[in-house]
């Protein structure tokens, strides 16, 4: 790999990420972009509306540094109302600068130099980046999709436990999962809390994606497995679950003295951020149950509709059981099984554009992604039926 000028040897192989190549191929392609996940219809008029009359109110000034009193106990009734446990506003909530951050003052807190951190591949790109800011060692350990194309993603748990040494000091877990859709059941949450316990790894989960989920799985936080509350952090997003991924408003719960120290590096990084869209975001937190179920049942059939196209143009899909993506296997229509080829020749080909997989991994595990690509759903009917009509008609 290339050395980039002026950036730190911390940073080196950050350097642009294919999501950027992607978007600007499908503004340049008139493409279809499946690639990025944002979503391109709004959020609920009760969420915007309360943004929009907090505008020109002491909501623009800098708002208290753990986040509104309000948003911290909206966050709080939430998490308790889905399952989660029922955390302090006022010492075990703390409002971020979206999950991104909360992720990363985590790591920057409790990460000495040379620490590890245990996680699981494909992983969402800021994992990595995260990790190395803070001077730790990614421990990654794959994911491989079901080998008949259904059923889920699963780990060898003979791999994971290979991959805790001596100098690992956290587990950083995603659930459901970005990109691959996969949801960790109970078992598997009992099989790392069991992990965590006898290692005394700290845990970070990221469950931006917790209503997302579709019919016939369902979303567990392993905060709540018994013997973990004490140990974990829970990463959360008002992005994914109102539409509103441009806000960045996030925040993480956890015991006291963890969420402290998180406290104490977010300071420093944005200190605050999103005035007028925390109240709008406490209101959101606090809308009845039915839209939560609403917006899980909406996606489901934007996934059904995409991954019949998905299909129907001759790509095994592997059908996500959460989040915004689908995954699909490339090499009945890419010979040379190379996804990021594909993803680089698909707006010619079919005038959509998507993810290559190989992307979400480390190089030492590159070669299991090679031949997957990510297609997001997150789009409206009539954007995804056309991108449906196009696949069909792929070169
Ligand atoms: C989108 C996403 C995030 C980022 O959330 P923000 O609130 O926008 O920072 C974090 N983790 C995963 C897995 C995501 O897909």
């Amino acid at each position: 790999m290339t050395r980039a000028p002026y950036l730190s040897s911390r940073l080196q192989g950050f350097g642009t990420t294919v999501f950027a190549e992607m978007s600007a191929l499908a503004v340049a392609t008139g493409s279809i972009n499946l690639g990025q996940g944002f979503p391109d219809y709004p959020g609920p008029p009760e969420v915007l509306d309360v943004a929009r009359a907090a505008i020109g109110t002491a909501h623009d000034q800098y708002p208290p540094g753990p986040g509104i009193p309000e948003l911290r106990s909206a966050v709080a009734e939430h998490v308790h109302r889905f399952g989660g446990h029922a955390y302090d506003p006022d010492a075990e909530i703390l409002v971020t600068a979206g999950a991104t951050e909360a992720l990363t003052a985590a790591l920057l807190a409790l990460l000495e130099p040379g620490d590890e951190v245990v996680l699981f591949e494909p992983m969402y790109d800021s994992y990595a980046a995260g990790i190395a800011m803070a001077g730790g060692v990614a421990r990654p350990v794959p994911l491989r999709p079901p080998a008949s194309g259904t059923g889920p993603w699963t780990f060898d748990p003979a791999e994971l436990r290979a991959a805790v040494t001596p100098r690992a000091r956290l587990l950083l877990l995603n659930t459901p999962h970005n990109p691959t859709g996969k949801v960790f059941t109970r078992a598997e949450l009992g099989t790392l809390a069991a992990l965590a316990m006898e290692h005394e790894l700290l845990v970070l989960t990221d469950e931006v994606y917790e209503h997302l989920v579709f019919t016939g799985s369902r979303h567990a936080t392993l905060a709540t497995v018994p013997g973990m509350r004490e140990r974990t952090l829970v990463v959360g997003s008002a992005g994914k679950t109102f539409n509103v991924t441009g806000w960045k408003v996030g925040w993480i719960c956890g015991p006291a003295p963890l969420v402290s120290a998180v406290r104490t590096a977010k300071q420093f990084l944005t200190y605050v951020n999103g005035g007028p869209f925390q109240p709008a975001v406490a209101a959101g937190l606090r809308l009845p149950g039915e839209y939560f179920a609403g917006i899980a049942r909406d996606l489901e059939h934007r996934r059904d509709v995409l991954v019949e196209g998905l299909t129907a143009a001759g790509l095994p899909v592997v059908c996500p059981e959460a989040t915004y993506f689908a995954t699909v296997d490339v090499r009945p229509v890419q010979p040379d099984g190379d996804g990021l080829a594909f993803c680089r020749a698909l707006p010619e080909r079919a005038g959509v554009v998507a993810v290559p997989t190989v992307v979400f991994y480390s190089s030492e595990h590159a070669h299991l992604g090679r031949h997957l690509v990510r297609f997001a759903f997150c789009k409206s009917d009539a954007v995804l039926a056309e991108a449906v009509e196009r696949l069909g008609r792929m070169g």
